[in-house]
């Protein structure tokens, strides 16, 4: 009895195991692939052309859907309206198909393992979440033009081929092939990550603490060689003081796409190992582009690698409400501002004034008072990128309170620890013990760490100025590196102490 109960257990174990693994290798191989081509339909009328090749199929039917929005700028759009055409066809027979939702399809695949999904995309919006295609170029985010299968965003591989005009060159952050125009597709998360510009463009290069950073000016011909030089070095001193703050960059190469055009409005949006930064024009001074660059690039840690866990993996289909974004974007925009004083691109005096003017800008704003970050965060869908006006006029601009949160806990922490730690490690801790681990964080996790580095609990801290409304308490963080708020300007105590002076050095990199 005690020996076939035993044995029928190791049996019952066998087969657990070999069906376990059995069924790995069976999802493996049965994940849908879709290889995606993009071509040209009619550029005079911007109708981009997509083939998507689908294979690895052994279901019934196949649903594939557009996104909803486009990770970074959290408002839905309408992609799906710009598709014109759609039909999937096998050995020259068009498959049944029907709409389930506004942007979904199911497809009766009648038994084929491999098939075609073609269409147009009209692409008229140049935008900094848009598509645009003319007889001269193109530019997209992939989150306007392609089809996924809901459920494999992530994990499966494929290819993006172009088919453009001979002497159209390309500009994007994905893999390039030994094939010409051919080009190495992670999964759906890195298709729809990586903004293209095709055409003709300026670009140049710089390494940067040993990666490869391309800036790229699209269209050609809006620089001067003088010009593109200084923006060369700009863009290589912020970019290089971030990364010494993590211990290096992490990624492959980096693109810096610097868009201009027929824009509804200018704007910039993050990717992990990209940018595409949209403007109205040039600046004559590529000065002026430093602000957004450091912001858009300290983002490959804060949001693209540091997520707030509600953001793992991306629901393409819908909003993702997340409580964190004052910390992705604020954050992000303490640092976008701090690391141009640190590669000494503006003068200590120059950063206390920006640091004035979003100070003016939180204290002027009534919403202050009735809408804290987090619900801010939370409720964005409603207003982000211009839209509901009427509602923009009275929310909690996280960006701004954000990076005011941010200057208060990091000298908080440098004076908890007389300077000894700073806000750096709470965002290399969550590089590495979050990032690196796999694993997304909460508003919780950033009080914890912050807690934990400066010995003392910032519990109050996150009740009051992240959870609630209470007015920042600019002088007693100011107060730590010996300076204080006097009729709206940031000035020196009347006594600075020389413990007062080592933490503003430090901070500031005088
Ligand atoms: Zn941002």
């Amino acid at each position: 009895m005690k020996a076939s109960r035993q044995r029928c257990l190791i049996f019952a174990l066998f087969y657990v195991t070999l069906f376990t693994s059995l069924s790995h290798i069976t999802l493996a191989q049965t994940a849908p692939r879709l290889d995606y081509t993009i071509g040209i339909s009619d550029a005079a009328r911007h109708l981009f052309h997509i083939k998507i090749q689908a294979s690895n199929i052994t279901r019934e039917t196949l649903d594939i859907s557009m996104p909803s929005w486009t990770p970074g700028w959290y408002t839905i759009r309408p992609y799906a309206a710009n598709v014109i055409k759609l039909h999937a066809h096998a050995s020259g027979k068009r498959l049944p198909m029907r709409a389930i939702d506004k942007q979904t399809w199911r497809i009766e695949t009648e038994g084929h393992r491999t098939f075609t999904i073609d269409y147009d995309y009209f692409a008229d919006n140049l935008n900094v979440n848009g598509a645009e295609l003319t007889e001269k170029r193109g530019f997209f985010l992939g989150t306007n033009l392609f089809f996924y299968v809901p459920g494999h965003t992530t994990g499966t591989q494929s290819t993006l081929k172009f088919e453009i005009p001979d002497g159209w060159r390309i500009a994007t952050g994905l893999k390039q092939s030994k094939e010409k125009n051919l080009y190495l597709v992670r999964d759906f998360d890195n298709l729809v990550d990586c903004p293209t510009v095709m055409g003709d463009f300026d670009d140049f290069t710089v390494t940067v603490l040993g990666k490869t950073v391309h800036i790229v000016i699209d269209p050609k011909g809006q620089i001067t060689a003088e010009a593109g030089e200084m923006l060369r070095g700009y863009v290589s001193r912020v970019i290089e003081s971030q990364g010494k703050m993590f211990g290096g960059l992490p990624y492959d190469e980096y693109w810096v796409l610097y868009v201009t055009g027929r824009l509804r409005s200018g704007g910039a949006l993050e990717h992990e190992n990209s940018t595409n930064i949209m403007l109205m024009s040039m600046p004559p001074d590529p000065r002026g582009l430093i602000g957004v660059t450091s912001h858009e690039h300290f983002h490959v840690w804060n949001v693209k690698r540091i997520k707030p866990a509600g953001l793992i993996p991306y629901d393409y289909s819908k909003e993702q409400y997340v409580r964190e974004l004052w910390f992705a974007e604020g954050f992000t925009s303490y640092y976008g501002d701090l690391h141009i004083r640190r590669a000494g691109l503006n003068t200590v005096s120059d950063y206390l004034r920006g640091l004035e003017i979003q100070i003016r800008r939180l204290q002027n704003s009534e919403a202050r008072k009735w809408l804290s970050l987090s619900d801010s965060s939370t409720i964005t869908w409603l207003s982000y990128g211009g839209i509901g006006a009427g509602f923009t006029n009275f929310s909690t601009d996280y960006y701004n309170k954000g990076e005011l949160a941010g200057l208060l806990l990091d000298l908080e922490i440098r004076g908890a620890t007389g300077g000894q730690k700073s806000l750096d490690d709470v965002m290399r801790s969550l590089f590495e013990g979050y990032y690196q681990r796999g694993r997304g964080y909460t508003n919780e996790d950033v009080e914890k760490i912050a807690s934990e580095i400066a010995g003392q609990s910032f519990k109050d801290f996150f009740t009051r100025y992240v959870n609630g409304t209470d007015e920042l308490d600019y002088d007693a963080a100011l107060k730590h590196a010996g300076l204080q708020l006097v009729g709206g300007k940031i000035a020196d105590l009347e006594h600075v102490t020389e413990a007062q002076r080592a933490l503003r050095k430090s901070w500031l990199a005088e």
